[in-house]
């Protein structure tokens, strides 16, 4: 084949002339029954219908949040070589066989997604919305994954010379494989114990390895009912091991044994520094770590938005969830000439928002997960209180000016933070990711271009709202941003399975995008077999 490549008359210009920009690449099929693809940008069920809500709070009144055991970190070394000797087998099942385990998975989750949202309700304190949301979201999850792993798993044949499907331009054979790379520790977060669990759990599956998975210590028992799922569905127990217990003893000890093939972290930067920093001590393998850490995430609004719109995507953005998604939007600019008027529209917006018991379903922000975040959200807003301005005067000791019924519950329920906004002097100001219902609110004017520049000064690169009605603008900020997830006249949060792909760059994560057509192949091995035919 050396002569080949010598020989002039050999044709190879496609691959010399080939253009830097591919032509788009046609959209890879998607499974059309994702639930996202239906739901875009809604909310999740309309609750108001009867039949609807009737089945979530009868499983709300019977379901128990399981206790979950603590796992031994001591035993770490002993469960990964359970996994490495279950990988064994599972890794060379055909690619269907175990995609067909979580599609069963999946169909068992739909089956029985008022116990799985009550459960959520019960142990992470999530509104009916978010829990119907997330439900949802992990069975796209678990369907998208596998339907992306019989796509990519299939062995390909690397192109040939034109006319000859076979031969490659070295004369031989090229075919490329991917295959898994052994036990993954998959460790995720309390902010959603079901659809990020169960999306690094199904990734790391479909394509062959095995899992140890270490659930956030806050939300155990919702993670143990979706082992649970998918055992019952097919997959072998020393294929899915669920190991519960504080990331510092137990994350830390799982990360550092021998036999580790990767990581797939969701949670702070400053842990996914930690976890790369004891996979690149470690003997023996280059591990690699899939990481989606925080953000600091800002929205951008000119002099032409619509301030009604602004408002709406607002309220969802930082306040949903009571702030507590990684995209949520921390930290508004808003050009000085409509600044007064958006920020009367957002106070008058957060009031409407009921603040209470998440299992009440009037109840738009529930209560952050647990003491230790509510104390680290006070401490900040005392020093907000002493270097910012409030400007939802209302609810800053009164948060509830709506209703009196939901003032009774906030002194029921414990942890309950109200949304509250206040402004700053300027961007640079903004030095942490604060996880709760807390938005900063920041003017400017000139040039919204050195606006992105701050915004990308701060280092983390998650995601990104703008609002502009001059659609060339909009299009060169979100060039000019590092930014992995920008959102154009909407909300920036609940990114859709298969057609938003999610994560950040910089001190965001390392990508891939959960979500999306590359994810799944961070999690495999690929090896060219060349046949000198
Ligand atoms: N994927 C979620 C969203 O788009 C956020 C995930 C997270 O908070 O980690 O809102």
């Amino acid at each position: 084949f050396v002569h080949q490549l010598a020989d002039a008359s050999v044709p190879i210009p496609e691959l010399l002339t080939s253009p830097l920009h591919p032509e788009p690449q046609p959209a890879l099929p998607l499974p059309p029954d994702l639930f996202g693809l239906h739901r875009a940008n809604s909310t999740g069920l309309d609750l108001s219908v009867p039949a609807l809500r009737a089945p979530l709070l009868a499983a709300y009144a019977s379901v128990q949040v399981p206790h979950v055991p603590e796992f031994d970190a001591k035993l770490a070394s002993s469960a990964l070589l359970t996994s490495a000797s279950s990988y064994q087998k599972w890794s060379k099942l055909p690619v269907t066989e175990r995609t067909a385990t979580l599609r069963r998975a999946a169909d068992a989750l739909q089956a029985e997604l008022p116990r799985f949202c009550a459960l959520l309700v019960k142990e992470a304190f999530k509104t009916w919305n978010d829990a119907v949301g997330e439900v949802r979201e992990a069975i796209d999850f678990l369907r998208y994954y596998a339907a992306q792993a019989e796509l990519i798993m299939q062995p390909q044949t690397m192109p040939g010379m034109e006319g000859d499907s076979v031969l490659g331009i070295t004369g031989e054979s090229n075919e490329l494989r991917l295959t898994g790379r052994g036990p993954w520790v998959c460790i995720s977060p309390w902010n959603f114990p079901l659809a990020i669990f169960l999306g690094q759990v199904a990734a790391a599956l479909a394509t062959g390895n095995t899992v140890l998975a270490k659930p956030a210590e806050q939300t155990p028992g919702v993670a143990l009912e979706a082992v649970k799922l998918l055992h019952v569905a097919g997959v072998p127990e020393g294929a899915l091991q669920l190991l519960h217990g504080p990331g510092e003893t137990v994350g830390a000890a799982l990360v550092a044994a021998p036999g580790v093939a990767g990581v797939v972290f969701t949670g702070s930067t400053q842990v996914a520094k930690i976890i790369n920093r004891t996979l690149a001590a470690k003997d023996g393998p280059i591990v690699p770590l899939i990481a989606e850490t925080g953000g600091i995430n800002a929205m951008l609004v000119d002099s032409t938005a619509l301030p009604e719109q602004v408002s709406d995507a607002v309220m969802q953005s930082a306040f949903r969830s009571a702030g507590q998604r990684c995209s949520a939007l921390r930290l508004l600019c808003v050009h000085e000439d409509i600044a007064d008027k958006v920020i009367a529209m957002i106070s008058g917006a957060a009031q409407e928002l009921v603040a209470g018991d998440p299992a009440d379903l009037a109840t738009d922000v529930g209560p952050v997960i647990d003491r230790e975040a509510f104390e680290g959200i006070q401490t900040h807003l005392q020093r907000l209180h002493r270097e910012a301005t409030p400007l939802l005067e209302l609810m800053k000791n009164q948060p509830l000016a709506k209703a009196d019924n939901a003032q009774t519950a906030i002194k029921q329920i414990a942890n309950l933070i109200p949304p509250q906004t206040f402004e700053v002097a300027s961007i640079s100001d903004m030095k942490a990711e604060i996880f709760g219902p807390v938005l900063h609110v920041v003017r400017w004017k000139g040039d919204p271009l050195a606006v992105i520049a701050q915004i990308n000064a701060l280092g983390y690169g998650l995601t990104l709202g703008i609002q502009t009605r001059i659609d060339s603008r909009a299009q060169q900020l979100a060039h000019a941003a590092h930014i992995g997830n920008v959102y154009i006249n909407r909300n920036q949060i609940g990114a859709v399975v298969g057609v938003q792909p999610f994560g950040g760059e910089g001190l965001s994560g390392t990508g891939p995008k959960a979500g999306g057509p590359h994810y799944l192949y961070r999690f495999c091995a690929e090896q060219t077999v060349t046949i000198n035919t």
